[in-house]
């Protein structure tokens, strides 16, 4: 079947918690037909695959992610969303045209607003540019995951973990249920989490992967140029998150250099007319929570855009100094803080007692403290009101260390 012109108010590409919560909200505030798209068979994102508690938001009890998932995914069909799954978006037909391909053939779908929450993934193997053979036992933590707890797959006897960020620590626990030892967690920084019982090994890069057929080893040179071999069949690679925006590319849809997700003002609208992006595409990993609240506050502006509201335009950028490395949003359109989500800042390196400062044009802006340290896995939180001064016809907005 091949049907064309199917039209719609609203398309969201991704039942992630972001396209998901941003459906619901947007159904219950009658916006008309909302389609959501999802290439799983299944909707509800990452969190289907993460059977450990920890999500949802305090005061409530943590869930695991599965139930948190089909809680979001109700809501979302309960309000009067449309779920379709294994539907993929392939690319576009038109500004707020987008190719599909599922179960029912290719389709042409319009839409009045297009969402972007397409999720971020780690980077695999091959664009860490690691050196070796291509045996099979290497995985990323997603795929681990999806192997172990959504097709019970076996895994290996012996893994090695790369990356310490919180992520591996899922990694480890999902390799140790599935029966495989964990012989050591590797991470080229200094510091690191790793779970009681398996080896850390800081500052230490993997060299090369070795095994044809299977994975025989991974080959570690440490700072000091002490080299080594850790036998193992299995290799997982954890962190290092990439937003997913082929999509975006290929709607020629700007991104931001920095986080290499859309680029989008504080309302969550990229520089395409009618195209918002929400959730981990913005940003690589942030909690489930955060990817939710995002899509939940996107709501206003979309609906805002259904009753015409003009797209603005594209107003300073905000830009950051080392050892800062990304912000979102990436530029400043409303007086008012747009959507009113906290502005995200991340740093590339472990920080103390930080004190961030936003100028522009030479004027300081804003400046605020952070007590305690900062990891370069979590963002800091800056309020609405830290770009509320900006001249929006001024130059770059830069954020900095004092
Ligand atoms: C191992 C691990 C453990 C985690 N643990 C926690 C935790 O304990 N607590 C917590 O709060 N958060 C946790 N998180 C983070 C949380 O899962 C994410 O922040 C959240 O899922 C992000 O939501 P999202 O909607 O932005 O993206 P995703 O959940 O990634 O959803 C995006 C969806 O878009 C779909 N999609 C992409 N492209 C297309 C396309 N072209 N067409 C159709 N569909 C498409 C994808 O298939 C996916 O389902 C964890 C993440 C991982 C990886």
């Amino acid at each position: 079947m091949n049907r064309t012109g199917v039209l719609v108010d609203v398309l969201v590409i991704g039942a992630g918690p972001a396209g998901l919560a941003l459906a619901a909200r947007l159904a219950g505030a009658g916006a008309g037909r909302v389609e959501v798209l999802e290439r799983e068979q299944e909707a509800g994102g990452v969190p289907r695959h993460c059977h450990h508690r920890g999500f949802g938001r305090p005061p409530r009890p943590w869930l695991r992610g599965p139930a948190y998932a089909r809680q979001l995914v109700e809501a979302a069909v309960g309000a009067g969303a449309v779920v379709r799954t294994g539907v993929t978006a392939t690319g576009w037909a038109g500004p707020l045209c987008l190719e599909t391909t599922g179960p029912g053939g290719l389709e042409r779908i319009t839409a009045r607003a297009v969402v972007l929450a397409t999720g971020a993934r780690e980077r695999p193997r091959s664009a860490r540019l690691v050196p070796g053979s291509r045996p099979a036992g290497v995985l990323t933590t997603g795929e681990l995951q999806q192997s172990v707890h959504l097709y019970g797959q076996s895994v290996g006897r012996r893994a090695v973990v790369v990356g310490a960020e919180p992520v591996a620590r899922h990694a480890v626990r999902t390799l140790r249920r599935a029966g495989a030892e964990v012989v050591a967690v590797v991470t080229d920084r200094s510091r690191g989490v790793a779970p009681a019982g398996a080896p850390l090994l800081t500052n230490t890069t993997v060299a090369q992967l070795r095994g044809r057929g299977r994975l025989s080893g991974v080959a570690v040179r440490h700072e000091d140029g002490r080299t080594g071999v850790l036998a193992c069949d299995t290799v997982v690679f954890t962190g290092d998150w990439i937003p997913d925006h082929e999509l975006a590319r290929r709607g020629g849809v700007a991104l931001d250099p920095g986080t290499r997700g859309p680029c989008v003002d504080a309302s969550f609208r990229t520089k395409a007319p009618g195209v918002f992006a929400v959730g981990n595409t913005l940003h690589g990993i942030e909690r489930a929570a955060t990817a939710a609240a995002e899509g939940a506050a996107a709501a206003t502006p979309v609906l805002a855009r259904l009753a015409g509201a003009p797209w603005p335009d594209a107003g300073p950028p905000l830009v950051v100094r080392a050892p800062l490395v990304w912000v979102v949003p990436n530029r400043v359109t409303d007086a008012t803080g747009g959507a009113g989500r906290p502005l995200l800042l991340r740093s590339g390196t472990p920080l103390n007692g930080t004190v961030v400062t936003v100028r522009q044009d030479g004027r300081r802006l804003w400046r605020g403290w952070f007590p305690g340290p900062v990891s370069p896995s979590r963002s800091l939180w800056l309020p609405p009101s830290s770009t509320h001064r900006v001249d929006r016809a001024g130059g770059p907005v830069v954020m900095g260390l004092a």
